[in-house]
């Protein structure tokens, strides 16, 4: 059998911050099309994990590659031209701004400075403009939230960021999407709707990597689950696996 190349490849990859090392010698493969789960008690080092590959940090030591071209010390915009798009764990929208013009800024304008566009820049940035927003309507109706368009972001409670922040981060189509804890502060329906975008997402060819310590929800929607704890891999398989290896029991009753 032909073993297919990873989409992207963490390999011993340490971040130092300070005295305190978040990332221990990681090794994760992502492969493609694919929902991975990637779990660990608070401080285990996740979000530090998507920091690095989204090129907010550079590794202390390791690489990180993404269809086969090193990102390690890539900028956060080659990265994201490059198809890896993110949420963040806080939420972070654009205040004082609609929720369109929230998930338009996702969509970096592209082609304005060529030559040409010197002389067109007008007719040329509003007809991208309305590109744009036609994208992001769509986008907020494929998450299942068309009627928060011209709401104002100060307007959404933590939940319903939270799905701007994914439609924001999916206007770029991109074809790895990091989601750091998406499901957090969500009750049991609210996370049903979640993993059915996640899905749907997914259904596209998007390959996606959610972060969460909510061990039922990351087992019902990933294909394969990566285990972090004190910036290290304690333990990676299918759900079925990480749920009943004892490392990861030890780990999450000891927290
Ligand atoms: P998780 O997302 O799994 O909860 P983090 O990746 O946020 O964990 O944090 C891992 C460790 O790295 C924690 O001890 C945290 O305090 C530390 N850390 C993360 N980011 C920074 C930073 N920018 N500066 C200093 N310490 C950090
Ligand atoms: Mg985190």
């Amino acid at each position: 059998m032909i073993e297919e190349k990873s989409m992207l490849e963490v390999k011993n990859l340490s971040k130092s911050f300070g005295g305190v090392q978040a990332l221990k010698d990681v090794n994760i493969n992502i492969q493609k099309n694919k929902i991975h789960g990637l779990i660990g008690p608070n401080g285990a080092g996740k979000s530090t994990l998507f920091n690095v590959v989204s090129g907010l940090y550079p590794p202390t030591e390791g690489k990180v590659w993404f269809n086969s071209i090193e990102t390690s010390y890539l900028a956060p915009d080659k990265i994201s031209r490059l198809g890896i798009s993110r949420t963040f764990q806080d939420a972070r929208l654009v205040p004082n701004m609609t929720v369109l013009d929230n998930v338009m800024t996702g969509q970096c304008f592209t082609g304005y400075n060529s030559f040409l566009n010197l002389f067109f820049k007008p007719f040329y940035f509003s007809c991208q403009e309305r590109k744009i927003k036609k994208q992001a309507i769509e986008v907020l109706k494929f998450i299942g939230i068309p009627d928060y368009a011209d709401f104002w972001t100060s307007e959404l409670v933590w939940v319903e960021r939270q799905m701007v922040q994914v439609a924001r981060a999916l206007i770029s189509d991109p074809q790895l999407l990091l989601l750091d804890e998406p499901s957090a502060g969500m009750g049991i329906e609210e996370t049903k709707v979640l993993s059915n975008v996640i899905r749907e997402i997914n259904k596209k060819g998007v390959t996606i990597i959610v972060v969460s310590h909510d061990i039922k929800f990351i087992s019902e929607i990933s294909d394969w689950i990566t285990v972090l704890d004190f910036g290290e891999k304690i333990s990676e398989g299918n759900p079925e696996q990480i749920r009943n290896d004892p490392i990861v029991i030890e780990a999450y009753l000891g927290e």
